[in-house]
């Protein structure tokens, strides 16, 4: 890799952690309607089997799936919580490249080092 390619890579990595740095609100998780009971002993609507439907922000923690209570007034706010999050990812992932093509550039190359390691699974 020549000094040309290193700075243009540097510098679309900077691009990319700027971006990332303007996106501070982001959750994991995602918004989905739920049909939820509620507490009411003579509910027709639990009663039939039908239910609430209620906006909730779920998420997997250890192996455990938490929802948080969304609500309609709140669905927009969440969905674009949800959605950063998905773009932080997707920019980590961008840099993750980007860097993984830096430490490619530093390594001494071997003839056919690549070749060799292809196809050799952990
Ligand atoms: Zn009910």
């Amino acid at each position: 890799m020549n000094g040309r390619e290193t700075r243009r890579l540097r510098q679309k990595r900077k691009l990319l952690l700027g971006r990332m740095a303007r996106i501070e609100e982001f959750v994991r998780g995602s918004v989905v309607l739920m049909k939820r009971p509620c507490t009411r002993p003579t509910c027709r609507k639990c009663a039939t089997g039908e239910r609430h439907p209620t906006w909730v922000l779920t998420r997997s923690e250890q192996g455990k799936t938490r929802t948080v209570y969304v609500g309609k007034s709140r669905l927009a706010e969440a969905k674009r919580l949800v959605d950063n999050y998905r773009r932080v990812r997707a920019l980590i992932e961008e840099v993750a490249q980007v860097n993984l093509l830096l430490f490619r550039g530093k390594t001494p190359s071997r003839k056919g080092a690549d070749h060799d390691a292809r196809g050799q699974g952990p």
